[in-house]
């Protein structure tokens, strides 16, 4: 079997929560509804867990609080499986349509059953959606006030919902009035003026996997950068229960979804990932209990 070509870690991350909860299906599945609906996260995300145990590959979850309180077990599971932890939000809204004090109390939520389901700090934030965008900057702020050290939530690309089309293409330091915030920023190829984004969602169901390979490998060959891949454990679930929605929105959340776990266990093999916080920041050194106990 074909060894990854590059010694360049990627980032591999997952975005926890169930099909219902997507941002393109908030018009037409109520808040209110998602206690009622068949969930479908526990057994998705396991599957994931178990991609990625058989690659010996360590992810970052992004897990929304509101699926924390409901499945701490899910989350442990994730943990004791050696991945990192990080907070999607708690309830899945999107930035810019919250106030700053609004979307605190969502990140200081998710942020608190995280850390009391595995007693482990919480590094990383992804918005839903990648909703940190040019209007909704202040996020960084308030990130930075509740102790995050990193967020991946701003896309350098143009979309209808989301994306800074001119913001830095790679992991860096963002130094914002009250501090600084590492960005790991979803990834992109450059392709004459225009950002293509390459690795994950959508675009890793809708086009060819060879366009995802060739973009990783362009990253790590030719500018010697890692890529930050992401999915959703409901993209491997061909069997949901469908919404009807918009086509757009249709095309966009159904298509492919029996390809892709085949296209992951490709991508698990082609290259090496890590969790986004070892990637961007450097691994957790152990605390002087573990340590302790390691040198017994
Ligand atoms: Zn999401």
């Amino acid at each position: 079997m074909a060894r990854p070509a590059s010694a360049i870690v990627n980032a591999m991350s997952v975005d926890v929560e169930d099909y219902f909860q997507v941002s393109a299906f908030d018009e037409v599945v109520p808040r209110a509804s998602w206690e009622g609906r068949e969930s479908r996260v526990c057994a998705n995300t396991e599957r994931l867990l178990a991609l990625f145990d058989e690659a010996g590959v360590r992810s970052t979850f992004f897990v929304l609080g509101w699926v924390a309180d409901r499945f701490p077990g899910l989350v442990r599971r994730i943990a004791d499986g050696g991945h990192e932890i990080a907070s999607h939000g708690y309830g899945h809204r999107l930035v810019y349509e919250q106030t700053p004090a609004e979307f605190r109390e969502d990140v200081r939520r998710s942020k608190a059953a995280l850390e009391s389901t595995t007693g482990t700090r919480v590094r990383g934030y992804r918005a839903p959606s990648y909703s940190v965008v040019d209007r909704s900057l202040w996020a960084l702020d308030v990130l930075i006030e509740e102790g995050l050290e990193y967020d991946a939530s701003i896309f350098p690309i143009y979309h209808d919902r989301y994306g800074i089309p001119d913001a830095p293409r790679h992991a860096h330091v963002m130094t914002r009035s009250g501090g600084s915030i590492v960005e790991a920023p979803g990834s992109t190829v450059r392709i004459g003026r225009m950002n293509l984004p390459i690795a994950g969602g959508g675009y890793f169901r809708m086009l060819p996997y060879a366009l995802t390979r060739w973009g990783i490998n362009r990253l790590n060959d030719v500018e010697s950068r890692p890529a930050i891949f992401y999915l959703h454990p409901w993209e491997i679930d061909p069997g949901q229960p469908r919404i009807k929605v918009g086509s757009v929105s249709t095309i966009r959340h159904y298509r492919n979804l029996h390809k892709t776990e085949g296209r992951l266990r490709a991508l698990l093999r082609d290259f090496r990932f890590s969790t986004i916080g070892d990637v961007v920041i450097g691994p957790v050194l152990p605390s002087s209990a573990a340590a302790e106990q390691m040198w017994a």
